[in-house]
């Protein structure tokens, strides 16, 4: 809760505070606070589990529960906003079952979840993941889609993903649907996707030398220049 100066500057009210319990320790912090201020708040020097702060890099994933409510719930440490008598964990890191590919290797086809990833059939469809999912997708759905063998529904539903790790958390079939999707994604990219003529004509250009005086001239630019380039710039989209 702030309110704005003189000078226009935020600065600090005399907050209402409000108990949570973050680590098992007990602090009382301002009410309106995400749980990633209240964690700083409480003197915690956040290194890993912390990135954006705006909700889009997923490194946040914290786990809390509700005073009187079984549930354990999941969130992004700076999107959720505390309440009073939050007991809050944050997780720096999923440990997640990653499989190594050549993607050149493999055929776009259900075959490949099946050897890479054969928990994905496993899937038990209790929509746990996507209760938790802090980007709102249909976690269950593009799982769903894997096992049909629709990589492009699955690459297309997953695409929002953040990587946060919550749903992998949730899971009782123990699978980490971020990486799994990440799979569909690439096979979606290689070998489904429409090719775009635009594009093959310019990777050409560029491998022929064409854009050569240009990189090196864009190269010596200083900052404000490079910044005025940018945002001076025309786009074209071509539509094919
Ligand atoms: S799909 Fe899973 S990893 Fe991706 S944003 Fe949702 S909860 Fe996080
Ligand atoms: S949490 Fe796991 S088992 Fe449940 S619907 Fe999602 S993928 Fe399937």
């Amino acid at each position: 809760m702030r309110e704005e100066s003189e000078k226009g500057e935020k600065k600090p009210t005399k907050e209402k505070r409000i108990p949570v319990f973050i680590m098992g320790q007990k602090y009382e912090v301002p009410e309106g606070f995400t749980i990633l201020n209240a964690i700083e708040y409480a003197g915690y020097q956040l290194k890993r589990g912390v990135g954006c702060r705006e909700g889009f890099c997923g490194a946040c994933a914290t786990v809390y529960r509700l005073p009187g409510d079984y549930k354990l719930r999941g969130g992004l440490a700076c999107q959720t906003v505390v309440q009073p008598g939050m007991y809050i964990t944050q997780i720096p890191f999923t440990p997640a079952q990653k499989a190594t590919y050549d993607i050149e290797k493999l055929k776009p086809d259900v075959t490949t979840f099946q050897k890479f990833y054969p928990e994905v059939f496993r899937c038990l469809g209790c929509n746990a993941c996507s209760k938790v999912c802090p980007q709102e997708l249909d976690v269950m759905g593009y799982i769903q889609a894997i096992m049909r063998g629709d990589i492009q529904m699955a690459a297309n539903m997953s695409f929002d993903c953040i990587m946060c790790g919550l749903c992998t958390m949730r899971c009782p079939a123990e699978m980490a649907q971020y990486n799994i999707a990440i799979l569909a994604r690439r096979l979606y990219g290689r070998y489904l996707s429409p090719k775009s003529e635009f594009l093959e004509v310019r990777l050409k250009e560029i491998e022929e030398g064409k854009f050569e005086e240009q990189f090196k001239e864009i190269m010596s630019l200083s900052k404000e220049e490079l910044r005025k380039r940018y945002v001076e710039r025309d786009i074209n989209f071509k539509i094919t």
